[in-house]
């Protein structure tokens, strides 16, 4: 125990308290190993307890670094700063530890880095950059789970903010240590003494408080002695503030030796300067004196200007007291002096922790700001790519709307035209039927009239045709009448015009037609009927009559035509049938420009030329 009392002295003279303490493990007996691990777990429980055993251990785990994974690497690199921290190196022992946060994948290790960097720079009253390590810490406090880790950087945070008066903050980050080591030990009681030191900073104790006598327990309880007597000042402090000034002294004064023997120079400082408030409360002038004058001379050496500012206080009220000004002035002039001291101090500390925290609220706002306006571009994105998509498929219905109505137009005019093909047709040969035929006969007539060139009409009758359906069926007179009509086609030009007018009646007009070439032309078709063989009979014989007009002789009026050529049809039937007859303007001699089925037709010279196409579709 005297080699750890020995060590402990060093920490608590030397460096801030939190640095031993929340680096601290309490020196279980480790087993000796040579298991790396097992080294750097070593190492870093004595790190504080036997400080000379830890930097051999140190060189060992150097000496054979390049068997050391990444992870104990990274450890042992932070140990190694660790050490040049305590050794009192601060420069370099900043680097180090900067160079740690900066490089290291270990959250663990990172937040130890980071919480020995916050505690090296509080400590040299560095506190802006303190406070700005310890935000980046707290930053990634959620993603560590190593709770010694949480607890090293929770510990600082605690003990940094206090410093600043942020009193609530200390208070939640000390919650959570408790809350974290909930079955009790030196982490949990440090966690405890957190909260009492924040509650009675902040003003916030109460005379019946359970708190600190718990904290007290706990930490008793673990051997955490020196942390118990910090628990026990602000006890006392209290106690005086409240007037309870012989409980007070009858703290501090039990403890007093303890605090004493481990030479951690503030706490003694704190308990000299308590104390000696407390006796000059109990107007125990002397005992009150001694106390501040020994608190002025711990506390000048190590610059405590909190105690310091007290104890001069003190002093000056004596010496006035006693009547002794001189010495009561030039203890005022110091009095003052630490006490502006002191409160520079706090101010320093509190001003540096807004200025950071204004800092980091700006970046946040900054960070929000561009979140947003990230937020918002992504939605204009995500509009125009919706508004992109809908245009495509309005246009997309649009083109199938106008597609359909396409289609539906193409249908129906279609149909139209079947319909208007139908209305027009002869249904049982397919040729024009009556009123077609008198449409474009008259529109033939009129271009013929317009242009000044003749054109004659046929009027064609099967004859006898009653008989052959008398004699053959109704179904074989509708074959014969095909095929009549199929001969006729057969016989026309592009420009003629063809139709049934009725039953057996069919009518041809002959554009660019003279009587002479529409003689012979009907000649050809009369004999053609004539000539071909009946498939149904053979004893059918077919024949029919002709009856021709020409516009030269008629004019161009179809009615006027119609007629003339109904009178030599008649003729035709009349002199015997089966013979072509041309009518005869006002002359009822029709048969002599007539042609019969006995006679020669022309010959193929005596033919007039057509002007239209030879044949017709
Ligand atoms: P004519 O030589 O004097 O012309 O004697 P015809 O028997 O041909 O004359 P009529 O006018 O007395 O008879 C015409 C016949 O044609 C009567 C009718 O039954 C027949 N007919 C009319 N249209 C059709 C038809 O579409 N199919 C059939 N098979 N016969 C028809
Ligand atoms: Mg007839
Ligand atoms: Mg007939």
């Amino acid at each position: 125990m005297p080699m750890i009392g020995k060590t402990r002295r060093k920490c608590w003279a030397e460096v801030a308290l939190l640095f031993c303490l929340l680096e601290g493990v309490a020196f279980a007996a480790m087993p000796e190993s040579s298991n790396p691990s097992e080294l750097l777990a070593r190492a870093d429980a004595i790190k504080t307890v036997d400080n000379s055993a830890f930097t051999k251990l140190l060189e060992q785990l150097d000496k054979n670094s390049s068997s050391l994974s990444d992870d104990q690497k990274w450890n042992l690199r932070y140990l190694e700063a660790w050490e040049v921290a305590y050794s009192g190196e601060v420069v370099k022992a900043k680097s180090l530890l900067e160079a740690i946060i900066k490089q290291t994948p270990d959250n663990a290790i990172r937040l130890h880095a980071t919480a020995a960097l916050v505690n090296i720079l509080g400590f040299g009253h560095h506190y802006e950059e303190a406070f700005a390590e310890l935000d980046q810490g707290l930053d990634s406090l959620p993603k560590v789970t190593d709770k010694n880790a949480r607890f090293h950087l929770m510990g600082e945070a605690s003990q940094l903010l206090i410093d600043a008066g942020q009193y609530d903050l200390a208070t939640g980050y000390a919650d959570q240590i408790v809350a974290d080591y909930p079955n009790g030990g030196r982490n949990r009681c440090i966690g405890m003494y957190m909260k009492v030191h924040a509650r009675f900073l902040g003003g916030r104790m109460q005379a019946q408080d359970p708190l600190p006598q718990q904290a007290l327990e706990t930490c008793v309880k673990v051997g955490e002695n020196l942390v118990a007597d910090g628990i026990r000042r602000d006890l006392a402090n209290f106690a005086i503030q409240q007037g309870r000034t012989s409980e007070a002294i009858r703290l501090l004064e039990s403890s007093y030796s303890n605090v004493v023997a481990y030479h951690y120079l503030e706490l003694t400082s704190e308990y000299d300067a308590l104390l000696a408030e407390g006796y000059w409360k109990a107007n125990d002038i002397a005992r009150a004196e001694k106390f501040a004058l020994d608190t002025v001379d711990i506390a000048t050496k190590s610059d405590f200007t909190q105690p310091l500012s007290t104890a001069y206080e003190l002093l000056y009220q004596i010496d006035q007291q006693q009547g002794d000004l001189r010495e009561a002035l030039a203890y005022h002039e110091k009095y003052m002096e630490a006490s502006k001291g002191h409160l520079d101090e706090l101010r320093e500390k509190a001003l540096a922790y807004q200025i950071v925290k204004q800092q980091v609220d700006a970046k946040k706002v900054q960070v929000d700001e561009l979140n947003k306006q990230n937020q918002i571009l992504q939605l204009q994105h995500a509009l125009e790519h919706k508004a992109v998509e809908t245009s495509r498929l309005y246009i997309a219905l649009l083109l199938t709307v106008l597609a359909s109505i396409g289609l539906w137009l193409y249908r129906l005019k279609r149909s139209q035209l079947r319909f208007m093909r139908l209305a027009r047709r002869d249904g049982l040969t397919g040729i024009f039927n009556r009123q077609h035929f008198v449409d474009e006969a008259e529109q033939a007539l009129r271009y013929a009239a317009k242009s000044m060139r003749g054109a004659c009409l046929i009027l064609i009758d099967m004859d006898h045709f009653k008989l052959v359906n008398d004699t053959h069926g109704h179904i074989v007179g509708d074959h014969v009448l095909k095929r009549a009509v199929a001969v006729c086609q057969g016989h026309l030009h592009s420009c003629d015009v063809f139709g049934r007018l009725g039953g057996e009646e069919f009518g041809i007009l002959l554009p660019e037609c003279t009587p002479v070439q529409a003689l012979d032309r009907a000649e050809q078709i009369r004999s053609a009927i004539n000539a071909t063989p009946s498939e149904e009979s053979r004893d059918l014989t077919i024949s029919a009559s002709f009856g021709i007009a020409s516009t030269e002789q008629h004019g161009y009026e179809l009615r006027k035509l119609l007629a003339a050529a109904d009178d030599a049809l008649y003729r035709a039937k009349r002199d015997g049938r089966n013979r072509v007859v041309m009518s005869q303007a006002d002359d009822d001699s029709a048969s002599t420009h007539a042609s019969q089925g006995s006679r020669q037709p022309m010959s193929n010279s005596a033919r007039p030329e057509a002007t239209c196409s030879d044949t017709a579709s």
